[in-house]
């Protein structure tokens, strides 16, 4: 019996019942009921009642190449039909893991040559966290284990991926951290500048609470600074362009190790293959998932630079990690088309050159004029929009969120999906969007803006 013997009740009904989701209300949720997505199209999803959206947060920052793309389903069935799975444990692999490693390392920044697939950003995240302090340990140096993040930095959400995030409302439920990660201020220049400064000046003294913790802690404690090159899940805050060589520069200076949360940032979003392009900055590890497969089969990989690389090799001994599931050939073979569908797009280069630009000009002239605008800011494609009372003087509706969620659901309402975090509301579209799914967005948008207005005075 497939779906549609069901009505959308019933769907409701056995999803309260059965399904516990992740980070959700489950009281709330149960008295709403869930939106059920059934299908989707290039940049269109499409609920039980057959409404149709934009999905203006490629599902979860993921779909890059859009929905519905038969060459993904039918890499995947190839796959399984030659060899469904098999692991990489005990010096075995298969060669559709063995030719994503490769054609990542094409793409990587250069001296970034090695992968440890996973299945999610949370676990490429663990890897990277116990790979680095592996790293110091094998260095002779184990006491070098602290690690760096910022507030409201997103990592993931296993006990690691917690830990090394900056979410309060993650730690409060956390009941005990993972040792020795400290959380410094975020380069979130609409909140935290002081009065008259620069952005270059707020991006230095953003960096400078980097140095402040590695002399707090005695660079000889310190193993490494983790950081999403744009915070996503915090807000899509992009930094000043002084922070991350700010960044590098001390992490060099004092010898830690510079580890980069790519996870939605990678694969384009930015107008590069990878943010660290676009920033120029060059870090020892990049954690990636999501829009390796576009979010079509579960997979993640994390970039593993020369020099620690170098280390695992020559230092040998086993590395007491893994996964059943790293390298998983159907993903791997999702993943290779997947980055094979971008290049032969030029996806990257349209973000770069032209929908970019574009996008960002688009959020300034349609969004960025209304009452409840405060700030729209872009990267590429990926942009905020931070709802408050007062533009003048940034005060912001109570409580606290309520805004943003209130003209979310109107977005919602007029067939535009986007994501409300605090007092901002986020986009991160497919990578496919044009010139044309562009105006149509920030035309939903500022209706919804309208509305929502109308509900707050
Ligand atoms: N890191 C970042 C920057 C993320 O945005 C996310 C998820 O949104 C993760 C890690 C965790 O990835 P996953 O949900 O695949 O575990």
């Amino acid at each position: 019996m497939t779906y549609q013997n069901y009505s959308l009740k019933q769907l409701q009904q056995i999803d309260a019942a059965h399904h516990l989701h992740p980070f959700t209300d489950h009281k709330e949720m149960r008295e709403a009921g869930s939106r059920i997505i059934t299908h989707a199209s290039g940049p269109f999803i499409y609920d039980s009642e057959g409404t149709e959206i934009l999905d203006g947060m490629a599902g979860l920052w993921c779909v890059n190449i859009g929905y519905g793309r038969d060459e993904l389903a039918e890499a995947a069935y190839a796959q399984m039909k030659e060899l469904p799975y098999y692991n990489s444990f005990f010096k075995c692999s298969s060669p559709t893991p063995v030719l994503l490693a490769k054609k990542l390392a094409e793409l990587a920044p250069k001296h970034v040559n090695q992968v440890f697939f996973g299945s999610s950003g949370s676990e490429a995240n663990d890897t990277a966290l116990r790979l680095v302090r592996h790293y110091w340990a094998l260095e002779g140096k184990p006491e070098k284990n602290r690690i760096i993040s910022r507030k409201s930095a997103y990592h993931g959400s296993t006990i690691a991926g917690t830990s090394l995030g900056g979410m309060e409302p993650m730690h409060r439920q956390l009941n005990g951290a993972v040792p020795n990660i400290v959380h410094v201020m975020m380069p979130y220049a609409y909140e935290l500048a002081l009065p008259g400064e620069s952005d270059h000046d707020f991006g230095l003294r953003a960096a400078k609470a980097v140095e402040d913790a590695i002399l707090e802690a005695g660079a000889d404690k310190v193993a490494a600074f983790i950081g999403e090159p744009v915070m996503g899940a915090g807000g899509v805050k992009i930094p000043p362009m002084s922070y991350w060589p700010e960044v590098q520069r001390i992490c060099r200076k004092y010898d830690v190790l510079l580890m980069l949360d790519e996870v939605i940032t990678g694969y384009g979003r930015t107008g590069e293959w990878f943010a660290a392009q676009t920033f120029d900055i060059e870090p020892d590890t990049i954690t990636t998932a999501k829009a390796l497969t576009s979010g079509y089969q579960p997979l993640s990989a994390l970039l593993v630079g020369d020099r620690i690389a170098a280390t695992l090799v020559e230092k040998g001994g086993e590395f007491n990690h893994g996964y059943t599931y790293a390298g998983h050939p159907v993903a791997c073979a999702v993943a290779l088309k997947n980055l094979e569908i971008i290049e032969r797009e030029g996806l990257v280069d349209r973000v770069k050159n032209d929908t970019g630009p574009y996008f960002a000009k688009a959020l300034q002239e349609h969004i960025g004029g209304h009452d409840l605008v405060g700030e729209v800011r872009s990267i590429g494609l990926m942009g905020a929009i931070e709802i408050v009372r007062d533009k003048a003087t940034k005060e912001r509706f109570l409580p606290a969120g309520s805004a943003a969620v209130t003209v979310r659901d109107h977005a919602v309402a007029q067939g535009m999906m986007l994501r409300a975090t605090g007092d901002t509301m986020i986009l991160s579209p497919p990578l496919i969007w044009t010139h044309e799914t562009i105006d149509m967005a920030c035309g939903r948008i500022a209706k919804a803006l309208d509305l929502g207005q109308a509900d707050l005075r």
